[in-house]
Parts: structure tokens; C-alpha cells; sequence
């Protein structure tokens, strides 16, 4: 287990935390920015927030995926112009629009919203250049459409695009479609992109001039079950530069832009969380650690699925679920002779499980585990309230070697 001395140096003062290696957010973003030459990557904040992380991810030339005027305002923060901030969701109040609108790119997510924007945008006498989120007619894999929260559907885009146009106060110059999370196939990725800028010459010969932006959203996976293998981006890299060479008379010069969370922050991050206690009930061993549904909300909700599911193989819900073995628990300990072992977590709730009868190196009270994958969806999605516990640190390990709160 890599820097585990240092894990064991932190347990010293906690019971439970979040462990983020600055190295590896770096490693995933360098990765991408070499195997995709010319794209634009923006850091979906709600995967993990945490301003230590947040800032790594910006200088290394991210900009910002924002869900919300809180996330608008913590890219701002940092520095980033409004060209390097995109702001999408649905349901966005007038509020959240005159908060944004000179803050950020705003990508309307309805028809209502675009004549929001407009509304604000004439009060204050300026043109808001805004992306119109798509809920394109084919889906993530090929098929044909589906009905959708997000997005206009592609259909009445088209019907709409003329009134747009004459809209006083308002230019759309970019579009976004977001259709999927966790893929670990690239040529599935691969004819998503093909079908994007397909879908971006249409919508400009719609619209009679060229856009600035493409934002192809996310899908790019990360390996979360052990037998999984890595999203091969040089692969998917190569064959976007390919489609770009292709497609450069219509779309030469256009900013292509991926989103990603869990890509750049996924693997670096540990929770590691101790044994309290060990008994063993009607030839049930139970291991009880501390904090763990509500200090790491996905192995227990995973748990839950698989408790309920009729079937073997479970389509995730991301970010909430994304698959049986999504999780390793790795013992901090020497031990070698293994047992049987269910484990719990310390709340007054018995769906409080991460893992029925497993095999695992034998622990005591006083050892430690760390669950692998928690960088992405950990500490933002946990009930932390729940049951008055202190909620754990969550401490980043620099370049530098020196161990920080990621929250100062
Ligand atoms: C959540 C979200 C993402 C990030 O998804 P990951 O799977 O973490 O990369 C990207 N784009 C949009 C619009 C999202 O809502």
C-alpha cells in the first residue's frame, strides 16, 4: 500500500479520514492534457470541491464545470475568467442567473431559461454569450433519443434556434451535451464524439455562423473494480485529433471541450477508517469501524443495491452507485492469516454495512482500512450530519510531502 506510513502517521490523531494524493491528481491531468492534444478540459467541481484539490486541478490549466453559483463563485475564487467557467444546470432561479451571468459562461439548460437570461441580460444592457445544453436524438451508445431533465430536446432546438437569433441580448456561441458518467470503453466514447461534432455542424448551419465552443461533457471511467481496465485515452486522443483533421473545414478552430470529475480526482483519494470493535454474533464476525456510512456514503449505498437486487449485473447510478466490487479495503496492517469477516460501521443503524463476509487479513481493534476510490463523490455525498459524528479531515499529501487540510 503506497504511503501508507504516512496514512498511519495521520491515524495518530484520527479515527477516520479522507487521505487525497496530490501526485496522482496532477499524473491523471497531465495524462489527459498529453493524450488529448488541442481539448479543453474543465474540472466538474461537484465530484470534489475540497480547495486544495480545486486549486492543483486549475493550475495545471483546467478551467471550471460549475453546478451551481456556489461552484461559479469558488472557480471564481481561484482566478478563472469567465471564459474558463461554464455554468450548467436545470433549474437555475433568476437569482443564480444575474449571480453568474458576469462571472461565467451560462449554458441554458430550457427555453424558459434562455429568455431568463435574456431578461437579465437586457437589464443590464449587455449580450450574454451563452451554450444551449442538447438532449441530442441519439444517446450516449448510438440509439435513438430519450426524454430528458437536461437539455432542449434537439428537435425544438432547431424549431427555436430562429427566435433565438432574434433575441436582443443574447448570442449563443457554444453548445454542451452531458449524457453519461463512468465509461471504460474508449471506441464507445469514440462514436459519442463522432455523433457531437456530427451534431455541432447541424446545429451551425441551423444557426448560420460558427460556433466558439463544442462541450462534449463527461464519460471518461475510471477503473473502480479490480479486474476493470483503464480508459485507454491515447486511443480516444488519437481519434478525436483524427475527427478534428476531418471535420476542420466546418469546425476548424473551434474550442472542444471535455469535462471530467472523477478522472483527475477518483483514485487519488483513500478513506481510512478504524477498528472499534470485533464481535462476533451467532458465527458472524463483526468488525465495527468508525464513520463509515456517514463519513463515505458509496460502499454503504452499494451495499443497499446489491441487498435488494434481483439480477447480477447492475447498471451503475452514478454517482451514487457504481457497481458490486467498486471498492477495495485494504488492511493497514502486517497481519497475513485471514478470516471471514463482516464490516459494519459505528452508527445506530443496521443498512450501516460496507461488506458481508469477506476474506480478509485478521484485524484488531486499533487496526486501520483504507477504501480504495474515494477522491470523487466521497466526502461531498456523505451525510455527515447524520448522528452528531465529527466529520472527518480530509487531508491532501502535497508533492512537497507535507500532509495539509485540503479545507485550509
Ligand atoms: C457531474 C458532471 C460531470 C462529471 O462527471 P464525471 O463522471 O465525474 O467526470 C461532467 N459534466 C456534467 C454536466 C456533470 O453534471
Amino acid at each position: 500500500m503506497e504511503n501508507k506510513e504516512i496514512m498511519l502517521e495521520q491515524a495518530k490523531k484520527y479515527n477516520s479520514f479522507y487521505f487525497y494524493d496530490e501526485r496522482k491528481i496532477i499524473s491523471a491531468a497531465n495524462r489527459l492534457k498529453e493524450d488529448f492534444k488541442g481539448i479543453e478540459f474543465l474540472y466538474s467541481l461537484k465530484s470534489n470541491p475540497a480547495p486544495a484539490i480545486v486549486e492543483t486541478i486549475f493550475s495545471q490549466g483546467f478551467g471550471a464545470d460549475a453546478a451551481s453559483l456556489g461552484e461559479v463563485r469558488l472557480a471564481k475564487r481561484f482566478g478563472l475568467p469567465p471564459e474558463k467557467i461554464q455554468y450548467s444546470a436545470p433549474g437555475k432561479s433568476k437569482e443564480d442567473i444575474e449571480g453568474a451571468l458576469d462571472l461565467s459562461t451560462i449554458i441554458a439548460d430550457s427555453i424558459n431559461e434562455v429568455s431568463l437570461i435574456q431578461e437579465v441580460a437586457k437589464e443590464r444592457n449587455m449580450t450574454a454569450e451563452i451554450g444551449i445544453r442538447i438532449n441530442p436524438n441519439f444517446t450516449f451508445f448510438g440509439d435513438e433519443g430519450v426524454s430528458s431533465k437536461f437539455g432542449i430536446d434537439e428537435e425544438q432546438v432547431y424549431e427555436w434556434i430562429p427566435r433565438w437569433r432574434a433575441l436582443s441580448h443574447i448570442k449563443i456561441v457554444g453548445i454542451h451535451v452531458h449524457l453519461r458518467s463512468q465509461e471504460l470503453k474508449a471506441q464507445v466514447l469514440e462514436a459519442y464524439y463522432k455523433r457531437m461534432l456530427l451534431l455541432a455542424i447541424k446545429f451551425q448551419e441551423a444557426i448560420g455562423y460558427r460556433l466558439t465552443f463544442i462541450n462534449m461533457g463527461s464519460g471518461l471511467g475510471i477503473p473502480y473494480a479490480k479486474k476493470e481496465l483503464p480508459l485507454d485515452t491515447k486511443y480516444l486522443g488519437e481519434k478525436t485529433s483524427a475527427f478534428m483533421k476531418e471535420f476542420q473545414e466546418k469546425l476548424g478552430g473551434v474550442n472542444l471541450i471535455l469535462e471530467t470529475g472523477r478522472y483527475v480526482v477518483g483514485e487519488s483519494g483513500y478513506y481510512i477508517t478504524r477498528v472499534l470493535d470485533k464481535k462476533v454474533s451467532m458465527g458472524i464476525t463483526f468488525i465495527i469501524l468508525h464513520n463509515t456510512l456517514n463519513g463515505f456514503i458509496r460502499p454503504s449505498l452499494a451495499q443497499l443495491v446489491l441487498h435488494y437486487a434481483k439480477e447480477n449485473t447492475l447498471d451503475g447510478s452514478e454517482p451514487l452507485f457504481t457497481s458490486k466490487d467498486a471498492f477495495q479495503f485494504v488492511p493497514l496492517t502486517n497481519e497475513k492469516e485471514e478470516e471471514e469477516v463482516t464490516l459494519m460501521g459505528n452508527l445506530c443503524t443496521a443498512s450501516d454495512v460496507i461488506s458481508k463476509n469477506i476474506i480478509m487479513p485478521k484485524l484488531n481493534v486499533g487496526d486501520l482500512i483504507a477504501i480504495s476510490n474515494a477522491g470523487s463523490y466521497g466526502a461531498v455525498l456523505s451525510p455527515m450530519q447524520f448522528s452528531w459524528q465529527s466529520p472527518p479531515p480530509q487531508l491532501i499529501l502535497r508533492c512537497d510531502g507535507s500532509v495539509v487540510d485540503a479545507y485550509n
